[in-house]
């Protein structure tokens, strides 16, 4: 692995080969971009750049000095990477950083803290962890990765260099799919690719899932055969049977935001090239004549929320029947 192998983020690779390069590196870092875009493996990466004994004039890693190797088989004791247990980063683990922080590295340079779901921290977490990257040892950097930036304390982020992470174009994705997978046929990559928006690591997720697209196949039968206006006492059904599968509810609703979003797209735009099902665009052209603007945007609104009220653990099935009656339009019906 090096840096080179990394698909799509050469803005944010450059930035940290100049800051290499000046002699810059900065003591913290926030990493932020949406999950499976490449931001842990670039931060370990980093940490390669920063102690490979080989370093080469194009600053690319020798991937065979006794560091490289340790970093690849990740047993180095020099790069930690912290990440979350059930959802949290808790004040132990900060403090464990803390005590470990204050030794000299072991055989490297500079010792290197990667902090994985960094907005999970705790309050406590964060205020500890903010003592530190006030004052930096002069051998440490600690690099916070993150999806979202809000969920950090604005005194950490003030402190840190931020580098953005962004989507990877579906042609790129493709084509790492391909380039990858002898045996992948070119339709199914380029379904992938476009299904993961913008992400690999969703991308590689999908390709290794064998069950995937027989859930999918299923989810969308459904979704086709809803209508706006035409609803009948199997909304309760249709309810009852997403509620069973609670498990999963994530990706269901993932599925029915793309479908959705999909049909926005057609309706505003005619064009096919930004659509994620591109395998259903006959089906997705007929919805897009009946559903109106307001409806479907109303739809998408709604699958917004849903996200939160789930975190919230509000009640499931009352949430979920009001999306069914969102998508046969039956607020809008009797108005
Ligand atoms: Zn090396």
């Amino acid at each position: 692995m090096s840096f080179r192998a990394i698909i799509g983020q050469e803005k944010a690779i450059n930035i940290l080969l100049k800051s290499f390069k000046e002699d810059k590196v900065s003591p913290s870092y926030i990493f932020v971009g949406s999950e499976g875009v490449g931001k842990k493996i670039t931060a370990i990466e980093f940490a390669k750049i920063i102690n490979c004994l080989n370093l080469n004039n194009n600053l690319e890693v020798c991937d065979t000095c006794s560091i490289c190797n340790k970093i690849n088989k990740q047993c180095y004791p020099d790069l930690k990477i912290i990440e979350s247990i059930k959802g949290s980063i808790k004040i132990e683990q900060i403090r464990e950083l803390r005590r470990e922080i204050n030794l000299k590295p072991f055989e490297s340079r500079k010792k290197i803290y990667i902090i994985d779901n960094s907005e999970e921290m705790t309050l406590e977490a964060s205020n500890c962890l903010l003592k530190t990257i006030e004052e930096p040892p002069y051998y440490a950097i600690i690099i916070l990765i993150c999806s979202k930036i809000d969920p950090i304390l604005p005194t950490i982020v003030s402190r840190c260099q931020i580098v953005n992470f962004g989507l990877i174009s579906s042609y790129k994705i493709k084509e790492f799919l391909l380039n990858n997978n002898k045996n992948l046929e070119k339709e199914k990559a380029e379904i992938i690719s476009r299904l993961a928006q913008g992400s690999i690591g969703s991308a590689l997720k999908l390709l290794s899932d064998k069950e995937y697209f027989i859930r999918r196949e299923e989810v969308l039968d459904d979704l086709s055969a809803v209508s706006p206006g035409e609803y009948g006492d199997d909304i309760f059904a249709k309810v009852e049977k997403m509620v069973s599968e609670i498990d999963r509810i994530k990706e269901i609703l993932e599925m029915i935001k793309l479908w959705y979003r999909d049909i926005l797209i057609i309706k505003n735009t005619g064009d096919q090239k930004y659509i994620a099902n591109c395998d259903k665009l006959a089906i997705l052209d007929e919805k897009s004549q009946i559903y109106s603007q307001e409806i479907l945007i109303d739809i998408l609104d709604y699958l917004e929320q849903i996200e939160e009220y789930l975190i919230k653990n509000v009640n499931t099935r009352l949430i979920l029947e009001r999306l069914y009656i969102k998508m046969v339009g039956v607020e809008y019906c009797l108005k």
